[in-house]
Formats: structure tokens, sequence, C-alpha cells
């Protein structure tokens, strides 16, 4: 099984590996530090290069266990070593909005005890869906201003991956629905914003709440008598 270096360290952006499976376009490494997309949070692009060759990876998936990236050239043969090079500026930037929404969902539930339902995101914009009865302007700016004090605060931000009982133990994961994983699932990545928010997450996210720099709420939505959602944007430098 392939090493998804993304997964423990989300700040490296070029890695050599070796190729150990090609599917016409598709290439498989023996180790990846591309992000393969998931939730809410976009794949990685970048460039892989070889010995006498160079290309775009223009879309990266992950199939159970494999992660394939979509080359745009022909990919060299399986026993390859290749240099991986992500897109580091989207990619830092996503990390960046992955984070600043998990400090909005944190803050959203402890301070209104609001589920989150769903959420989306692109770089240093995203959408949050809560189970909100009522959602006005004053209470957007009060969620805007905790988010960041919260931000400000320089909280650590640690990724781990748990054995799945271990992980089942955990109330604050029951929220986020960790009940719906099926059952051949047997380890548990979480995310957590010590003293803040804790997930089960697969995504990249910076190493300090401070990394995210200031957010904006910029509007939000009634999606149904019960569902709200909320955009949030970030400044291109934090
Ligand atoms: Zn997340």
């Amino acid at each position: 099984m392939a090493e998804h270096l993304y997964q423990l360290d989300s700040y490296i952006r070029a890695f050599e590996a070796v190729v150990t499976a090609v599917n016409g376009p598709l290439v498989a490494l023996d180790r990846t530090a591309f992000y393969p997309g998931g939730g809410g949070q976009p794949a990685d692009l970048g460039t892989l290069r070889w010995d006498g060759g160079e290309t775009q990876v223009i879309k990266v998936e992950r199939q159970g266990a494999d992660v394939w990236h979509i080359l745009d050239a022909e990919p060299p043969p399986p026993g390859t070593p290749v240099s991986g090079a992500l897109d580091w500026e989207r990619r830092y930037q996503l990390m960046r909005t992955h984070t600043a929404l998990h400090v909005l969902c944190g803050v959203v539930w402890r301070d209104y005890g609001a589920l989150v339902t769903g959420g989306n995101m692109e770089p240093l914009k995203g959408r949050m869906d809560f189970e909100f009865e009522t959602m006005h302007k004053e209470l957007v700016s009060e969620i805007e201003a905790s988010v960041n004090a919260e931000i400000a605060e320089g909280h650590a931000v640690r990724a781990a991956i748990l054995p799945r009982e271990q992980a089942f133990q955990i109330p604050d994961l029951i929220r986020t629905k960790i009940n719906l994983l099926p059952p051949q699932i047997q380890e548990v990545r979480t995310v957590e914003i010590v003293g803040l928010d804790l997930q089960a997450d697969g995504g990249t996210h910076v190493a300090n709440t401070r990394e995210v720099g200031r957010v904006r709420v910029v509007d939000y939505k009634s999606k149904g008598a019960i569902n709200k959602r909320i955009y949030i944007e970030l400044e291109p430098e934090a």
C-alpha cells in the first residue's frame, strides 16, 4: 500500500517516489504527498518529473487505498523513480481555508450547539451548512468575531491516526458522524484544533490557527427550515 505522506505532514510540498502501476494516463506511486480530495477539500495539482520527462498532474483520485495521479502526458513505466511537486501556493491556501472552516465549526458548536451538515471549499473561499433555526446579521457578525478571536489565539492544529475502537471512545467525534464509517475502516484520522475542535477528517491543515489570517463571513443563506449556509473568505496573506 502506498504511503500517504499528506496524512501526517501536510507541509511536504516535494517528494521522491517510484511508479508502482500505470493505467492509461493514471499513475500510482509508492508514496505521495498529493492529496486526492475529500471532505470538501479539492485534490492537489502539481508536476511529476523523471529522467527524460516532466508533466502536469491534472487530477488526483483515491480508489480504495490507492491514489491515482492523472497526468497530462504518457506516464513512465512501473519502477521509474519520479520527483513530485505540489502547486504549493494553491495547496497552502486550501490548508488555511480548511482550518478556517474547522474553527468556524468549533465556534458554532461550542457557542450555539449547532451541528455541521456539509461543507465545501476552494482556495481562500469556503461554505458550511449548519443546523441552525435562525440566522441573522447580528448573529453572523458575532460568529465572525469569535472565529477571528480563536484564530488569533494561535491554537495548535494536530493530525493523528487512531485505531477505530479508540476513536469511537472520543465523545467529540460522535457529532462528526464517525459512526457512519463502514466497519472495514479500521483506522480513523483525526484533526484537532487544540482546545477548540476535534473531528474525524482526512484533509490537510495548517499547524497553527494563526496561519489562517483574517476570516470574513461574506454571506449567509437559508437552505431549508433547519439548514443555514455560511460563506467565508480569507485574505491572500495571513
Ligand atoms: Zn475538514
